[in-house]
């Protein structure tokens, strides 16, 4: 079976590991090993943004961790890439890593309540998103798709965990 890693990178939601793990498992078929890599987060910050460029973090994410199929980094961190205020997450198309930022996607980050059954299944539908990328899915116009693009969090809320009948042929 092919192995993924999950890179925990300030991720504070561990009691929710064990339904990714078997997201993983269900959906692509990884058994995955879970490391809290060594890594000095100064490199990957940006000051007068406060947030974290998720393009490096994917960078530091091959450079040590190539020796798996598939590499997933999660963070609580909120991440950026220089043209845009925010990212939900970011990945390789066609290769082996993404990044999910959890940030945006607690409720209470709008001032709402906890809801951890939403927050896990936003998580899950962002993870599915950006692997999805990484076995060299684009974005799919079926807004029911998880490969639908999402700008904001209804965006995610609207969208099944699941892919479409045409992405998921194209993953196999
Ligand atoms: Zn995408
Ligand atoms: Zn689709």
């Amino acid at each position: 079976m092919p192995q993924a890693a999950i890179l925990l990178i300030n991720f504070n939601s561990s009691l929710i590991i064990p339904a990714i793990e078997d997201n993983l498992k269900k959906k692509f078929n990884l058994i995955s090993d879970l490391i809290i890599p060594d890594i000095d987060l100064r490199n990957y910050y940006s000051e007068s943004r406060d947030q974290y460029y998720s393009t490096k973090l994917i960078e530091f994410s091959l450079n040590k961790y190539s020796h798996y199929d598939k590499i997933l980094s999660l963070t609580d961190f909120d991440l950026y890439v220089p043209v845009l205020t925010f990212v939900f997450g970011e990945a390789q198309l066609n290769g082996k890593a993404a990044i999910v930022s959890a940030h945006r996607l607690y409720p209470e980050f709008y001032g709402l309540p906890q809801n951890d059954e939403l927050f896990i299944s936003r998580l899950i539908k962002e993870i599915n998103h950006e692997l999805g990328h990484t076995y060299g899915l684009r974005h799919c116009l079926d807004f029911q798709c998880v490969m639908h693009s999402s700008s904001n969090v209804d965006e995610i809320d609207i969208k099944a965990e699941d892919f479409c009948e045409s992405c998921r042929l194209k993953i196999r």
